[in-house]
């Protein structure tokens, strides 16, 4: 066995195992990174960066049929799948190039092996052992498919970004992300998607309301939602997949079948209960608000703690870390409130703070809710039904805006502002003090003059 002497073990080089070492090293500490596996994780190689590839393509096709709509003479055309995967990955390998680069101008040494806990600071992979006073374990998390008879059928988010041509028709089984994310994509770009949901709706972790606009605006644009349908086994017959669901109805026909039915820790197998590191009932390390485990030495960050599963979270809470360790930052920690999220729906979906319901349980009848839904101009223009929704959610004497929902034509890129307002405790009258910019969708957020009614089943 070699030995082999650092101030940081980092198990993992995705996003939180990255930006941990890459502060840590900053600081002046010696770090070696284990990972068998690409480097930039789930993030760069099957999340973020090739879902958004493949949003911004939908987006196109989006965009190509409503200048058709307002006139232009040019047919939508279909997408070269393929071309535009190799592309897609071309972008990724130079973010791979990056990583590469950073880490041997910062001295950090990368092993392409897996590592596991021989003791709380001593990590082995093959013959080498690695010793550090702080060992981060950053493994990330993997797709999980229910246990029902054909699950082992078709793919998952990983196998998503192996297509190489859209599907005619396809299954995806779930309501969060990920399914919400893929349906969009795959109807864009011309699949008919039908998304299976066993509970009433999409997304429950949202606001309730801006999550029925969500829906309308899918089925709007040709998605099929089945809610309340649980999945009691699939099999594969002659003219492709069939989904019997409870209830005995079948629904077949699929010529691909995608499970989007959550992910599971990376947390086995790697020594971690061996050493006496607490995981949860769902198999997360268990961390404190410090991103420290009960064995001293042994921190994590990321999907495999199951707090937040977003790429930035895992990135501030990892630099936090080392901030703390090695940056002389004693106090050094991440805030996980108020974090905005966005889900790269069509149409997109961006929210920051508490949903309505969440509000009124947490400040009761101080609660206003201010609300607008109107046809973005270009869907005016093309003589389009779809509606962008905005919703504020002010709370206390002082109404602060304690929560932003939007779904709509440039929520994502809208809300990244806001969240700051949000964070910094704007109150309403904040935002009414704040000059409109004419014209654009954003301005209705400062625009909203009078608590209102819900829209939602108001026939306009
Ligand atoms: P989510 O936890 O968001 O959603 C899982 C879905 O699967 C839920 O609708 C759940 O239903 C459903 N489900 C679970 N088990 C079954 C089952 N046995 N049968 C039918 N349905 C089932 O997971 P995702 O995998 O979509 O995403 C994982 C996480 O990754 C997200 O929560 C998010 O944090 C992150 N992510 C972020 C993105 C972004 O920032 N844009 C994009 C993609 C992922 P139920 O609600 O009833 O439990």
């Amino acid at each position: 066995m070699n030995t082999h002497s650092f101030d940081l073990v980092v198990l993992g080089a995705g996003s939180g195992g990255i930006a941990t070492a890459v502060r840590a090293a900053r600081h002046g500490a010696r770090v070696v990174v284990l990972e068998p596996g690409a480097l930039g994780g789930t993030c760069v190689n099957v999340g973020c960066v090739p879902k958004k590839a493949m949003w911004l393509a939908a987006e196109l096709a989006e965009a190509q049929q409503l200048a058709h709509e307002v006139g232009f003479s040019v047919a939508p055309a279909a997408l070269d799948w393929s071309e535009f995967v190799s592309r897609r990955q071309r972008y990724i390998g130079g973010i791979h190039a990056s990583y590469r680069q950073r880490f041997a101008e910062l001295g950090i040494e990368l092993v392409a092996a897996r590592g596991h806990f021989v003791a709380p600071n001593r990590v082995a992979a093959g013959e080498d052992e690695f010793v550090a006073p702080h060992v981060l374990v950053a493994t990330g998390a993997r797709p999980v498919r229910p246990y029902v008879p054909g699950a082992e059928l078709g793919i998952d988010s990983n196998g998503f970004f192996d297509l190489r041509a859209v599907p005619r028709r396809v299954a995806i089984v779930g309501g969060g992300y990920i399914a919400v994310e893929f349906a969009g994509v795959l109807q864009a770009l011309g699949a008919e998607a039908h998304v299976f949901v066993r509970g009433p709706r999409l997304l429950r972790d949202f606001d309730a309301e801006t999550i029925q606009v969500l829906s309308e605006a899918m089925r709007a644009r040709g998605v099929r939602l089945h809610l309340r349908r649980g999945l009691e086994a699939v099999r594969r017959e002659s003219d492709g997949y069939a989904l019997a669901l409870d209830g005995e109805e079948v629904i077949g026909g699929f010529d691909e079948l995608i499970w989007a039915t959550g992910r599971a820790a990376n947390s086995g197998g790697i020594g971690l209960a061996e050493i006496g590191v607490e995981l949860d009932a769902d198999g997360h390390v268990v961390v404190d608000d410090w991103q420290d485990t009960k064995v001293a030495g042994v921190h994590a960050v990321g999907d495999v703690t199951g707090r937040l599963d977003l790429t930035p979270v895992a990135i501030a809470a990892g630099r936090k870390l080392a901030d703390r360790l090695f940056g002389g930052k004693p106090e050094a920690r991440l805030d996980y409130d108020n974090v905005p999220t966005v889900v790269f729906a069509h149409p997109p979906l961006a929210t920051v703070g508490l949903g309505e319901d969440e509000a009124r349980r947490r400040h009761g009848d101080t609660v206003r809710i201010y609300r607008v839904r109107f046809r973005p101009m270009l869907s005016a223009l093309a003589g389009r039904e779809h509606k962008t929704f905005m919703k504020l959610v002010c709370a206390g004497e002082d109404q602060r805006v304690v929560g932003i929902h939007l779904a709509g034509p440039g929520a994502d890129e809208m809300l990244q502002g806001f969240a700051v307002a949000l964070k910094a405790g704007a109150r309403k009258a904040d935002f009414d003090a704040t000059m409109a910019i004419h014209p654009t969708a954003a301005e209705e957020l400062v625009l909203m003059s009078e608590p209102g009614e819900a829209f939602v089943g108001a026939a306009d």
